[in-house]
């Protein structure tokens, strides 16, 4: 029987392997981008610091908040995550996820531009992702985003995935895999849309 800190070191892990394959896999890039969890049974959650490429994230930079945003623990002294508000607004309001994923793959991203939900080209995208809705841009960090990013939750309830305009995806999942997945299925319709644009003329 595992206890709780070895759930907690290998939650931790798995955010850092995540990290990595998020940006080798393209879907983010310089230091941009944020990544959590939620801790099992608790009201805490386990985000990247801000300032520091997925790539570089290791298990013990990460840092615990409750899901008041307070620090619980940041071993290294780090900052968690400037976007950990909307982290925890979408914790709060979807307890069956336990997982966030917050990336900038640069197809999904161009059209969030369209400020329009996703063309899902693809059974495929169809069958998982139902739907991925837009949400309004406004500058990284601030309580305005916050306040969209919260509008959106509560607008659409069971969402796996959302474009967030000139910025980026927002993706939630069940755990750490399937909201990198989702990103990465929302970036491959994405791709596959605009090169059936540029083939046939649409969407
Ligand atoms: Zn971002």
């Amino acid at each position: 029987m595992t206890n709780k800190s070895d759930e907690i070191l290998s939650l931790k892990e798995e955010i850092a392997l995540v990290s990595k394959r998020a940006f080798n896999r393209g879907l983010i890039s310089g230091t941009g981008g944020n990544i959590s969890a939620r801790i099992n049974d608790t009201n805490q959650v386990i985000v990247t610091p801000t300032a520091v490429s997925l790539l570089d994230v290791v298990p013990e930079a990460l840092i615990t908040v409750d899901l008041e945003g307070e620090i619980i623990d940041s071993p290294f002294g780090l900052k968690p995550s400037k976007e950990t508000t909307f982290h925890i607004a979408a914790y709060q309001f979807r307890p069956e996820i336990n997982a966030v994923a917050h990336l900038h793959p640069p197809y999904a991203t161009a059209y969030s531009n369209k400020a329009r939900p996703l063309p899902l080209v693809t059974i495929s995208s169809r069958v998982v992702l139902k739907e991925v809705p837009w949400v309004e841009c406004a500058a990284p960090g601030s309580s305005e985003l916050h306040e969209y990013v919260k509008e959106a939750l509560k607008k659409h309830g069971d969402v796996k995935a959302f474009l967030m305009k000139e910025h980026g995806v927002l993706a939630l999942g069940g755990d750490l895999k399937a909201a990198l997945y989702i990103t990465d299925l929302v970036e491959a319709t994405a791709k596959i849309a605009f090169i059936e644009s540029n083939i046939i003329g649409k969407p």
